[in-house]
């Protein structure tokens, strides 16, 4: 797993390239970000007592979800007859393809590339990284959430964009370095129940990262 946040960081590294169009960087970026929400589903199966196992990187991780995404918006675009939700369904796309791509090269995990028909891929099989690593992969989450809202944050004053959503911008910046303090030292503690309590406020802290991603429109689509 890349971290969430280095995937948001990857597309936002896109805009200066990224032809400037409604909502299209949004897309973007929700799109780095959006493959890691299938924690959900696997949160849910262990609250539940199902098996977790192909919950994650399968169905949020394949090309026909690429596909879905791009025909779905493409729908409502029609519907809703404005073109800035073909612009936000061509950003989601091809977001998603760039957090597969990332997934695939960092680190020490594969992709069901091809979900639900299969197609595994992985490049680090039988590599993995030495345990005191492995531990700060967790904790380092809350570290480029921190990252990417503070640079969100430093945009937008420059810019002068999105200035009505800075101070909650600038609390949930402030709870990252929070957590991320926190939980280092937890991972290196903790030999029982850390998963628990990490997939708890990383999920909290991706799903903040989502919306005030969708508040920072205005500056992602200026940077
Ligand atoms: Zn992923």
């Amino acid at each position: 797993m890349a971290q969430a946040g280095i995937h948001a960081f990857v597309g936002a590294a896109t805009r200066k390239i990224a032809p400037r169009k409604e909502w299209f960087m949004l897309g973007i970026v929700l799109g780095n970000l959006f493959p890691d929400l299938d924690n959900y589903a696997v949160a849910i199966a262990t609250l539940t007592g199902s098996d977790p196992h192909g919950l994650h990187r399968t169905f949020t991780h394949s090309v026909f979800t690429v596909l879905l995404v791009g025909i779905l918006f493409f729908i409502v675009a029609r519907l809703q007859g404005q073109s800035k939700w073909f612009n936000l369904g061509i950003g989601l796309g091809l977001g998603i393809a760039m957090h597969i791509v990332l997934d695939l090269v960092i680190w020490f995990n594969g992709v069901e590339l091809l979900w639900p028909f299969g197609g595994w891929v992985n490049f680090w099989e039988g590599i993995s990284p030495p345990v005191w690593f492995g531990k700060l992969l967790n904790p380092a989450e809350f570290l480029f959430f921190a990252l990417f809202l503070g640079w969100l944050g430093k945009t937008a004053r420059s810019q002068q964009t999105d200035s009505e959503a800075l101070p909650t911008l600038r609390r949930w910046t402030i709870a990252m370095w929070i957590f991320f303090l926190i939980f280092t030292p937890l991972a290196f503690v903790m030999s029982k129940g850390f998963l628990t309590i990490f997939g708890a406020f990383y999920l909290l802290a991706l799903t903040a990262t989502f919306v005030l991603t969708v508040r920072m429109r205005r500056t992602l689509a200026q940077a």
